[in-house]
């Protein structure tokens, strides 16, 4: 049985390893050359924790390799895994070009029959889209069958979730189809779920648009905090214990990024839009997460008016710890708002520093440590929660700033010991600490 995987993003790489550390033999097939090179030579373009070794592993021993052409990708194989990238139009609705374009390649090379399997995120539709344009266009001798495999791993844990997924979903409305893409996940010994194709495709952007609505859902309630003296972490875990609520999502911050929960909500709000449909909670969450990433710049601004010619840190960089991707990160909200303000910006980020350079190039400096980015600084924002950054001495932070100032927008540290190490610490959903301590203009209530 061969298996090719279209598009070795952080979906498509992770699977096809995943699928040859399991013992299938796989084909990786991406237009980025640059990519295919690294990957044929077992190093990974992405930093996800593990991939790497697992890839040296599976290349050695031949079951996994690389191609830029599409020939030798898409003839004599069994089944083909899209994982191509369904980016936000300028309209917020998904767009599609990348999965047709793949689809197109397929129409011209497939030589036999075979299984269409999508793993990219695509609105409720498309799979029989893909279905129809496929039976258009490939000969009538051939048979293919199209199944829908909403993936839902995380950046940073994509091994882990893929050995040990919450649910594998698979959805077809070929019985025979579905049956045979589960068959190939049961080596994984996962729940597997097999639904209609409709259904499949929908249940990935609702589950998302869950999660997104979790994290809006507490960000109001710690915006609330500050207005009540209230402490979010002490309401969250209040909350979070009650089983019905759960505690994951539920951690207060500067608004959700990365590659999938904004684009996937906004591009659920376009569908629903096309079904003339008022899916009104969307709507909300998607603003409260705009106002939510703008928080912090704000509070700055208050705290300290202008912020023209200060020394500011960044400090974490990618949308979340354990992952270089800056897609939608809170950090580069910021940064931008921050350059336009004329601030003099240090940056530290432990792994994104490739993405991060190709977006600000020289105007930003790049540090090598926590240490070296806050040296000099007038003001550090807190903006990924790596254990750097988390686990940071807060006593470091008097000895490298004349006045340590710090806007946490993940809630790193214990008021009581920011009080007693002497920084004007403002947190989200928390009282802040030393406001008022030397510094003018202030708005805000210790
Ligand atoms: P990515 O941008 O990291 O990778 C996409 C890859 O596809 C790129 O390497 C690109 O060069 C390649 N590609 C584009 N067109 C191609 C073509 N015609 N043929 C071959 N390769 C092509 O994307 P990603 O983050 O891996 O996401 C892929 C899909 O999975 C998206 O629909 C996304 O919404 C979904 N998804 C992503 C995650 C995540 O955490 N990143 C999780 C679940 C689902």
């Amino acid at each position: 049985m061969e298996i090719t995987v279209v598009g070795t993003g952080y979906v498509g790489l992770v699977t096809g390893v995943c699928f040859a550390e399991i013992g299938y033999s796989v084909t990786c097939f991406d237009i980025d050359e640059s990519k295919i090179a690294a990957l044929s030579e077992g190093r990974c373009p992405i930093y996800e924790p593990g991939l790497e070794e697992m890839l040296k592993r599976n290349l050695k021993e031949g079951r996994i390799r690389f191609t830029f052409d599409a020939k030798l990708a898409y003839k004599n194989k069994d089944y083909l895994f899209i994982a191509v990238g369904t980016p936000e139009n300028e309209d917020g609705s998904a767009n599609l070009e990348y999965l047709e374009a793949a689809v197109d390649q397929i129409g011209l090379n497939l030589n036999r029959d075979a299984v269409i399997v999508i793993k990219s995120t695509v609105p409720v539709g498309t799979n029989e889209g893909v279905y129809k344009k496929l039976q258009e266009n490939i000969p009538d001798k051939i048979q293919v069958k199209v199944v829908s495999n909403p993936e839902f791993l995380r950046e940073g844990s994509g091994i882990l979730d893929t050995f040990h997924a919450d649910r594998i979903v698979v959805g077809s409305d070929d019985h025979e189809a579905g049956r045979a893409v589960a068959d190939l996940y049961k080596p994984f010994e996962r729940p597997i779920l097999q639904t209609d194709i409709r259904s499949a495709e929908l249940i990935k952007y609702a589950s998302n648009a869950f999660l997104a609505t979790k994290i809006s859902f507490i960000n109001e309630v710690a915006n609330l905090c500050e207005h009540t003296g209230a402490n979010i972490e002490d309401v969250a875990k209040g909350m979070g214990m009650d089983e019905r609520i759960g505690s994951q999502f539920l951690k207060a911050g500067i608004g959700y990024g990365g590659s999938c929960f904004p684009k996937d909500t906004k591009a659920l709000e376009k569908l629903t839009d096309y079904y003339n449909y008022d899916f009104k909670i969307l709507r909300s969450v998607i603003e409260v997460n705009s106002r939510q990433k703008q928080q912090l710049f704000y509070k700055a601004c208050e705290l300290l008016g202008n912020l023209q010619g200060k020394r500011v840190a960044v400090l974490g960089l990618a949308f979340k710890p354990h992952t270089d991707d800056i897609r939608e990160a809170p950090a580069v909200e910021l940064i931008v708002r921050l350059l336009e303000a004329q601030a003099d910006i240090s940056v530290y980020d432990p792994v994104a520093y490739g993405n991060v350079a190709d977006l600000f190039g020289s105007r930003l400096y790049y540090a090598e440590t926590v240490d070296g980015a806050i040296k000099g600084a007038d003001v550090v924002f807190i903006m990924t929660e790596w254990p750097q950054i988390a686990q940071y001495d807060l006593e470091r932070f008097p000895l490298f700033m004349r006045e340590p100032v710090i806007f946490d927008g993940r809630n790193c540290y214990d008021l009581a010991e920011a009080k007693s190490a002497g920084l004007t610490y403002v947190s989200v959903g928390r009282k802040a600490v030393n406001v008022n301590r030397n510094l003018e203009n202030s708005g805000l209530q210790s």
